[in-house]
């Protein structure tokens, strides 16, 4: 029995980020919930109408090919796709055949492995059809016909399900950092079609490509596409081990019964008999134009999280947080960048600790607030500034930290300065050894049986004590000086 290995390539369609259409001037808007309102005689396909491209869908696409180090074409066409569909109501699709934007590309996973991009091109999307429940008749909206869509096709390089969630969030990530799309899957706005094939282990490393594919379609998650795969690979490979054949089909992923269901048996190949879209001319851009998509890239994913890695000493769990929600880490880079000019101006020696200290207040306090609340980083109320104010209070040992969360939580309510907040409700740390003195004698006083644990040589008898400090002090004990003055108080 030979041992198998699969073989998967992907297909992957996302909507771009456009204000009109592909074609024409209609608004391009994934939100209009009332069909057929964004929608005109060309993006209808009336006689008569001419389309017009693009350019920002031209060059957004070019963009992602920039950002996968792909060839971008020189010269390139548009090409239609005929077949007849009621949601298509020209009749044809105008895709991109034989002269896409990009040509080949790669893009190198977070478990190392390179796959391949064997083209991007761009092309316009369908109207949706719609079945009412418990009517006799279907329906079409076109507010979808003719949005821009770029097609990605991979090298069938990937090899496993890891290789396939890893490929599909940063794709995700880069559509998302190059404006190009919102690619949220749940939204359609992404969409990844798996064509999967397993053969004898070693073969595709020669190129070999033997196995019959079975293309996988009606994945709406990054979580179905992993598990549709890993749910290929035994059903295939069980087939194989009891000397069967696989048929050549497409499934799609069934949610609820968590596997895969044939659609369809592959019927004669398609003949979409493609040809140059006659009313469109040819595209042509020169070294100047393809040099500045190429220069005008933002850093992408992969250059932040190393970037982060590098400056702040990030845990590699607190950089794909701050990466994956773009948003948060902007705002933490402008919490850094103030914290840092206060330290300079405060002529602070050893910054080392700050980069951290924001990462734990924001990922941990922060981001339990918005989830808490059900807000967005983007409109908290709470300015870097002030965020940055609060992680210094902690830094200079102005507020403890037990304190901090309780600013931190007025803050997210109110907007204040942090300053104020403390001030206003006497939560300054208490350092004062006269008067913390007079506490640790109080609760060693009234917690007379832990303060003789301790004498025996129990240790967690003082943490016991510490917290009945804190408490006493609404938090507020300087923590270090709590644990002296206990021990002096308990010694007494
Ligand atoms: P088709 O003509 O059937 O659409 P393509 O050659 O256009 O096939 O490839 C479509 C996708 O299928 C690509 O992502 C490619 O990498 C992948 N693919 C091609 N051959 C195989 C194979 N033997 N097993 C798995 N995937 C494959
Ligand atoms: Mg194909
Ligand atoms: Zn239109």
């Amino acid at each position: 029995m030979p041992k198998y290995e699969a073989v998967i390539g992907l297909e992957i369609h996302a909507e771009l980020d456009t204000d009109t259409k592909m074609f024409c001037s209609c608004k391009n808007d994934p939100d209009e919930m009332h069909p057929n309102v964004n929608i005109c005689p060309i993006c209808m396909g009336h006689p008569g109408t001419l389309p017009v491209p693009n350019r920002k869908a031209i060059e957004l696409t070019q963009r992602v090919g920039a950002a996968l180090n792909c060839e971008l074409a020189d010269i390139s066409k548009f090409d239609r796709k005929n077949y007849f569909y009621p949601d298509l109501p020209k009749g044809y699709q105008i895709s991109q055949y034989d002269e896409p934007l990009c040509g080949r590309g790669k893009l190198t996973l977070q478990n190392g492995r390179e796959i391949g991009i064997t083209r991007i091109h761009l092309e316009e999307d369908t109207g949706r059809n719609q079945h009412p429940e418990g009517k006799d008749y279907s329906s079409v909206d076109f507010n979808r016909a003719g949005r821009p869509l770029m097609e990605l096709v991979t090298e069938p390089d990937l090899r496993d399900a890891e290789d396939v969630e890893l490929f599909a969030q940063e794709l995700q990530r880069i559509l998302r950092y190059t404006g190009a799309s919102h690619a949220n899957m749940e939204k359609g706005e992404m969409r990844v079609e798996v064509n999967l094939s397993l053969q004898e282990e070693g073969l595709a490393e020669k190129g070999e490509l033997v196995g019959t594919k079975v293309e996988v379609k009606n994945l709406n998650s990054v979580r179905s596409a992993r598990l549709s795969v890993a749910y290929e690979i035994n059903r295939q490979g069980d087939l194989l081990e009891d000397g069967k054949e696989i048929v050549q089909e497409t499934r799609g992923w069934h949610d609820t019964k968590q596997a895969t269901i044939s659609q369809r048996e592959k019927e004669e190949a398609h003949d979409y008999r493609y040809f140059p879209e006659p009313d469109i001319p040819p595209l042509s851009f020169n070294e100047q134009q393809l040099d500045e998509r190429r220069r005008g890239l933002p850093e992408l994913p992969a250059q932040r999280r190393a970037r982060f890695a590098k400056e702040y000493g990030l845990l590699d769990e607190e950089i794909a947080v701050l990466v994956d929600e773009k948003p948060l880490g902007e705002y933490y880079e402008k919490v850094i960048s103030e914290l840092l000019a206060w330290a300079e101006a405060e002529n602070m020696q050893d910054t080392s600790r700050l980069p951290k200290l924001a990462a734990n207040y924001l990922l941990s306090d922060m981001k339990g607030l918005l989830q808490e609340h059900g807000g967005a980083i983007t409109d908290t109320k709470i300015t870097p500034e002030n965020f940055a104010e609060l992680v210094k209070m902690v830094a200079t040992d102005a507020i403890t930290s037990r304190v901090a969360k309780d600013v931190l939580r007025e803050m997210f309510s109110t907007g204040a300065d942090p300053s104020v907040v403390v001030e206003e409700k006497g939560l300054a740390q208490v350092s004062d050894e006269g008067e913390l003195l007079n506490v640790a004698k109080q609760v060693v006083e009234e917690n007379a049986e832990a303060a003789d644990d301790f004498r025996n040589g129990k240790e967690e008898a003082l943490k016991f004590l510490v917290g009945k400090m804190m408490a006493a002090t609404k938090g507020k004990a300087n923590p270090q000086m709590a644990s002296d003055l206990l021990k002096q108080a308990i010694g007494s």
